[in-house]
């Protein structure tokens, strides 16, 4: 399915409150896994633990049952990208990188952030290639401004990741979120050219870079969801939703 044939939504300030309370849970739900992020835990429990956080705060996770998805977190180890299924036999250890993507429906409301954490100690080119991800993401952040592009985002996120000689997945991008999940328009984080939409205030986008340390080149495993880099090299994911308004984009997603 083309995300650029999915429907640009604009959200009322009332509804942009409800997203910022669906995004909050999301955002309170991910601090709380970068404590539990360490050496003998599963990935099963992780599953588990934002499962319970959503049931105490009644929202319903987003990622279980779409198209399918068995779980409710995605969790993405080392050179998996994003999408990666929650698992029993899954333990962390220390120096795995692990990201951790959540999503949930609140009110009719969609929030979808992610983070990628260190397990302890990582090696040293790792552990950059996290801090440009992040940077890059506030990076496009910066040019969710009403009357820029979408591809003034995407830009912004390649021209950092690229000066590091990091290299920007193609083949899945950030998207429109509202009511649905994947709303339009389609967030690359490449530059596309061409008459990318103009940002409008009330857009909600989920802006997220996944960023490669070697190849930008990406695999679908055989589970039919966990997405792997094809040389085998560490990637990183860091999303927020953010809202564009006439005073400049709101990190939904952010707790504070
Ligand atoms: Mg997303």
């Amino acid at each position: 399915m083309k995300n650029n044939q999915k429907l640009i939504t604009l959200k009322t300030p009332a509804e942009i409150e409800i997203m910022r309370q669906a995004n909050k849970i999301v955002a309170e739900t991910l601090i709380f896994l970068r404590s539990k992020m360490v050496p003998g835990v599963t990935t099963w429990q992780l599953d588990n633990w934002v499962e319970d956080i959503a049931a105490e705060r009644g929202a319903q996770p987003a990622f279980k049952g779409y198209h399918g998805f068995p779980n409710s977190l995605c969790v993405s180890l080392n050179e998996q990208v994003v999408h990666g299924i929650p698992s029993r036999k899954v333990v962390l250890k220390e120096g795995d990188i692990v990201s951790v993507d959540f999503g949930v429906l609140y009110k009719g409301f969609y929030g979808d952030a992610a983070i990628t954490h260190a397990v302890g100690e990582v090696e040293e080119k790792t552990r950059k290639l996290l801090k440009v991800t992040e940077e890059s993401l506030y990076k496009g952040i910066e040019k969710a401004l009403v009357g820029n592009r979408v591809n003034d985002i995407s830009k912004a996120v390649q021209i950092h990741v690229e000066q590091y000689g990091f290299s920007v997945v193609r083949q899945f991008v950030g998207h429109g979120i509202g009511s649905q999940l994947h709303e339009g328009p389609e967030i690359p984080n490449y530059s596309v050219g061409g008459q990318s939409p103009r940002l409008l205030p009330g857009m909600v986008l989920a802006i997220e870079p996944m960023v490669n340390l070697g190849t930008y080149e990406v695999k679908v495993l055989k589970d039919g969801w966990t997405v792997e880099t094809c040389d085998r090299s560490p990637s990183a994911h860091f999303e927020h939703s953010v809202a564009i308004t006439e005073d400049g984009p709101v990190i939904l997603s952010e707790s504070v």
